[in-house]
């Protein structure tokens, strides 16, 4: 059985003040719900998020990390540096970081094997855009994009990765893909992991992301292969990212 992950991409949002009361509300609720909790904020709101969250069990996760390991790369935060700041996950690949920041497949694998490497859980963002769903291309894409970033990974590094589908063309939308358009999708990257290695493939938690509100995360939960979800804007309302949770309970 996999244990439900319920992760929140704060995105570029938030002040100090609105970050902490935000994780202090969820971290309050936390131990009521019986699913693993995460909330991913800026990187300047890690430690006062991290403060809020106190004894809680909800996880603290970065957005992102840089592809180097150090040196003259300015502006870049690295995976150890992502760890050493209380993170135990790491979003890599996110489609917002593919299209505005021109993340190459290539990029996204590297920061798997970096975030691995500081025992970071990358949380593996693929998904495909409106045009490649329009052109059925959806499983293709999705496939070259887990061949990429997972293909050369042994079972025990798979066994630490978390996949999110995030199709491109649901994210921030408000137009969440249907239980049924997800969970083709989901089936098809179990079978992808299992192909790899039965024992890991199996295990991995694959979470769906693209306007999950409360209104629909219980049918998209009840699909086999969703097991959890990614999400942005409901995430930062405290009311709704707990809905979300209860849920997938
Ligand atoms: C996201 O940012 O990963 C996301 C899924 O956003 P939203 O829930 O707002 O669609």
């Amino acid at each position: 059985m996999r244990r439900p992950l319920i992760a929140g991409n704060w995105k570029l949002n938030g002040s100090r003040d609105s970050a902490t009361a935000l994780a202090t509300e969820v971290a309050a609720a936390s131990s009521e719900i019986d699913v693993d909790l995460l909330v991913c904020p800026s990187f300047t709101l890690l430690a006062p998020v991290q403060a809020a969250l106190g004894s809680s069990c909800v996880a603290l996760g970065a957005q992102n990390l840089s592809a180097h390991e150090s040196g003259a790369v300015t502006g870049e935060v690295s995976a150890q540096m992502v760890a050493e700041s209380g993170c135990r996950y790491v979003i890599i690949g996110h489609s917002e970081r593919r299209g505005l920041f021109g993340e190459r497949d290539s990029d996204v694998a590297a920061k798997v094997q970096r975030a691995l490497a500081q025992s970071l859980v990358p949380i593996v963002c693929v998904g495909e855009s409106l045009d490649e769903r329009d052109a059925g291309q959806e499983l293709a894409v999705v496939s070259r994009q887990l061949d990429s970033a997972l293909g050369a990974l042994d079972s025990t590094a798979l066994a630490n990765c978390v996949v999110a589908y995030e199709p491109v063309w649901a994210i921030g939308t408000g137009r969440s893909a249907s239980p049924e358009q997800a969970q083709a999708v989901h089936a098809a990257m179990r079978e992808w992991l299992i192909g790899r290695e039965a024992g890991a493939g199996n295990t991995v938690r694959l979470l769906y992301g693209g306007s999950v509100k409360p209104d629909n995360a219980r049918a998209l939960f009840a699909q086999r292969d969703i097991d959890g979800a990614l999400i942005g804007g409901a995430s930062l309302d405290a009311a709704d990212f707990l809905a979300i949770a209860r849920a997938a309970v």
